[in-house]
């Protein structure tokens, strides 16, 4: 008897159109050549990356899942919520990323002229014309504190001035956890909680209240594969998803090969299984979005 062979996915990568290194079609091909079932674009607040992606994936035999990473609000925490199966063309989602734009832009400038005070200058249209259709953020100003010399690496940009005790920070405005759930909901989505290990709450029960509200709020899924989850994190929140009804999702957070971007490893090293996705797909909110 033949035991059919596993498959593996990737539900958490980014590209050009955000942080990331590579091109969307890029990215495809080096999932694509790391045997890889399926995957999931999921650039920063944009969706910018998913037709090309698609295009590529589909060329290379690889399912795509059309996603996004959003930022939203939770009290005083700022959270990541992946958003998969999404319609990037619905008008619900092109203007609320249209506001999150604006409100980058707005920001960028602010932290920018905080910078200029310092005596750091920025040319803000040359990032801008560098990253066409990007969600431009503090990766792409560290980067160009690099290119200018005014720091030596990507980490001293952040602990110098951007990170988040940093004089040249300046947080971001962003829509409320429930909003973004609503939004990904709204355009056919499935919503699940981004790194929530990486999320500073005081207590474990803090942590529980939260996934509860937000399972209440429609959160579908959470991501307990993330290389950010050491082996306790893991369970801690593997428990939380069985505790509230949650799906499990999973992915390396992927942004470039071995440079301070990356998060964890890259390609994670904990594989996530493809049963995975067939659930997430079959939990599909019915979309009112969508003709039937
Ligand atoms: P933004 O969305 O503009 O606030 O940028 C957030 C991104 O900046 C994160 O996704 C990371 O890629 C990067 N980042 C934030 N804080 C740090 C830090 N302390 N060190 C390195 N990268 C960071
Ligand atoms: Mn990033
Ligand atoms: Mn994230
Ligand atoms: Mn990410």
């Amino acid at each position: 008897m033949t035991v059919p062979a596993r498959r593996w996915i990737d539900l958490h990568l980014h590209s050009t159109a955000s942080d990331g290194r590579y091109a969307p079609s890029k990215v495809m091909e080096m999932a694509a050549a790391r045997g890889l079932s399926a995957v999931s674009l999921t650039d920063h607040d944009t969706t910018a990356g998913l037709v090309d992606a698609e295009s590529a994936a589909t060329r290379l035999g690889l399912e795509f899942v059309p996603g996004i990473e959003m930022e939203a609000e939770y009290g005083h925490h700022r959270l990541h919520i992946l958003g998969y199966f999404i319609d990037p063309t619905n008008t619900r989602l092109v203007e609320a990323l249209a506001r999150m734009v604006t409100n980058r832009h707005a920001r960028n400038e602010e932290m920018i002229a905080r910078l200029k005070r310092m005596g750091v200058e920025i040319d803000y249209r040359a990032i801008c014309d560098r990253h066409p259709n990007a969600a431009i953020g503090r990766p792409h100003i560290a980067d160009e504190l690099i290119r200018m010399r005014a720091v030596s690496s990507f980490q001293q940009a952040f602990s110098r001035y951007l990170g988040n005790d940093a004089p040249a920070y300046v947080p971001r405005v962003a829509p409320t956890a429930a909003e973004v759930i609503r939004i990904i909901r709204g355009v056919g989505g499935i919503a699940s909680l981004a790194h929530p290990g990486r999320i500073r709450t005081s207590s474990q029960l803090e942590l529980a209240t939260m996934v509860r509200d937000l399972g209440e709020a429609g959160l579908g899924a959470i991501e307990i594969l993330h290389p950010d989850h050491n082996d306790s994190t893991l369970k801690l929140i593997a428990d939380l998803a069985e505790r509230f009804g949650l799906l499990t999702t999973g992915g390396s957070d992927f942004h470039t090969l071995g440079t301070a971007v990356t998060r964890g490893t890259g390609f994670a090293k904990r594989r996530v299984p493809y049963e995975w996705l067939e659930r997430l797909r079959a939990a599909r909110p019915v979309s009112p979005a969508r003709p039937t």
